[in-house]
């Protein structure tokens, strides 16, 4: 049966419109009434040139106005704030992270307090939208459900609730519907098998995930490893690769499934260096962006002689690093120049994969792999937005959310620079800095 990918995606721009905002709340007030950010260069997010000296207005949370300071009118009474300078960038969206389960480096802490402070961590990285893709458990629906688009300053949450693993088709139809009862953002399922260690699921259980969640208007993303596994279940209805293809090259049949159903594509490269960076130091422990909020006793852990010993000894560790990641990296060049939508994503959240640090190293990677900064930054904003129906967020242009980063350097000429975080405003409300 034909899956139409565009109507779904529809379907889940309205059931996430409390997210992005389909309402404007009469007496909105969000960052007190008009700002205005004059004097930066603008980078929109949409591939256009950056706008030196531009000026932003937002009323009441949401863009009205973006153009050269010459040409676009600061109204009375707005509160300027000067970022001559600077460069301004949409806030940034992670399609695949996970929140609130790790403490330091433990799992099994899920709770309301834990889920919230990821969501303030990412923020203050610039990273205004995260989409988790499963392990999700009721506060985090909560949360997701009560945030208001307006009073917002904590990145922007979206759900999938638990990954789904039944064993029959009969538990994979309401397994898929108990899901989607709650409203989730996407259903996520996982077909691979762990480098051998584990039993793949089955095809038909797969059919009867992508039908029912296709009846039910929820997308589907999955995890896959090897390229004959993204192309069965894009053919089964997939609607979200949510992992690079690690096994070999990506071929012609895979590119054109992608591009004919619309189809967005995650690269989550920094989940693969995090399976071995740690058998040595990581560059990164030295980087003053990462340890800003970085957790000591964590890092003590992860620079434990005994602990890298054991990752350079781990056959699964050297297989990610001497394998995977280098697939994934040249497939993520090979996508892209074929025209694929890649929407930046890190499954940053599981321990030792650093919720706002790991999107600035990912997007970094992706420079690596071969994609310009101006890619990159579109896979990060505009594309990201897109792969996850989000019609108010992704630009900077009128009548979007003032989800803005701004930067005290320019992304365009170093891609490391996105690591240069001066503030970060999420619907005109600044995110603060403890
Ligand atoms: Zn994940």
């Amino acid at each position: 049966m034909p899956h139409t990918h565009h109507t779904k995606r529809a379907l889940l721009a309205l059931t996430i419109s409390c997210l992005t905002g389909a309402f404007v709340a009469s007496s909105a007030n969000a960052g007190e009434g008009t700002l205005a950010f004059v004097g930066g260069r603008i980078v929109d997010g949409t591939g256009a040139a950056a706008i030196e000296n531009g000026v932003i207005v937002s009323t009441d949370g949401r863009i009205v106005a973006v153009g050269p300071a010459a040409s676009t009118p600061i109204p009375d009474g707005a509160q300027q704030i000067d970022v001559g300078g600077k460069t301004l960038i949409p806030g940034l969206i992670n399609t695949h992270g996970h929140v609130g389960g790790v403490l330091g480096l433990e799992s099994g802490h899920y709770n309301r307090g834990n889920v919230l402070r990821q969501l303030e961590l990412y923020a203050r990285y610039g990273i205004t939208t995260v989409n988790s893709l499963g392990d999700d458990e009721f506060e985090g629906f909560e949360i997701r459900n009560e945030q208001n688009p307006v009073f917002i300053n904590h990145s922007r949450l979206m759900v999938a609730g638990p990954v789904l693993a039944p064993a029959t088709t009969a538990e994979a139809i309401r397994a898929v519907n108990g899901v989607a009862d709650q409203s989730a953002n996407f259903i996520k399922i996982r077909v691979d098998d762990n480098l051998g260690r584990s039993a793949k699921m089955a095809p038909e259980i797969v059919q009867a995930i992508a039908d029912e969640s296709e009846k039910r208007g929820v997308p589907l993303a999955v995890h896959i490893y090897n390229l004959v596994d993204a192309k069965s279940t894009l053919a089964a209805g997939a609607d979200f690769i949510a992992h690079s293809v690690r096994d070999q090259a990506v071929d012609a049949e895979f590119i054109d499934g992608l591009k004919a159903a619309d189809v967005c594509y995650t690269p989550t490269l920094t989940r693969e260096l995090s399976t071995f960076v740690y058998e040595s130091e990581p560059t990164f422990f030295s980087d003053p962006f990462f340890l800003k909020d970085a957790d000591p006793a964590v890092l003590a852990t992860l620079r434990e002689p005994e602990r890298q010993q054991r990752m350079r000894g781990n056959e699964g560790a050297q297989h990610y690093k001497n394998i995977a990641l280098p697939n994934a990296m040249s497939n993520l060049k090979i996508l892209s120049d074929a025209g694929v939508k890649i929407a930046m994503g890190t499954d940053s959240g599981p321990a030792a994969r650093f919720q706002g640090y790991f999107e600035h190293l990912e997007m970094s990677m992706m420079v690596d792999a071969g994609m310009t900064p101006m890619q990159v930054l579109q896979s990060a904003t505009s594309v990201a937005a897109d792969c996850l129906g989000l019609n108010y967020l992704g630009t900077l242009e009128a009548g979007k959310w003032a989800d803005i980063v701004v930067l005290d350097a320019d992304p365009l000429a170093d891609i490391n620079n996105t690591k240069s975080v001066s503030q970060v405003w999420i619907a005109g409300n600044l995110v603060p800095t403890p």
